[in-house]
């Protein structure tokens, strides 16, 4: 029940990352700091369907 989701960036919402998780374990929207290009720095990334 692994499902493939995408992160995007908070502060320039561009979906930056593709991960994968499992949505029986883990039900909160996944967050995780990553950098993001566009910014030139590292920022919160977040769940987006
Ligand atoms: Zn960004």
């Amino acid at each position: 029940m692994r499902e493939i989701i995408t992160l995007a960036c908070t502060e320039c919402k561009r979906r930056n990352y593709t991960t994968k998780k499992n949505k029986k374990l883990k039900k909160e929207k996944l967050e995780l700091k990553k950098y993001c290009r566009f910014d030139r720095k590292h920022t919160v990334h977040r769940e987006t369907k």
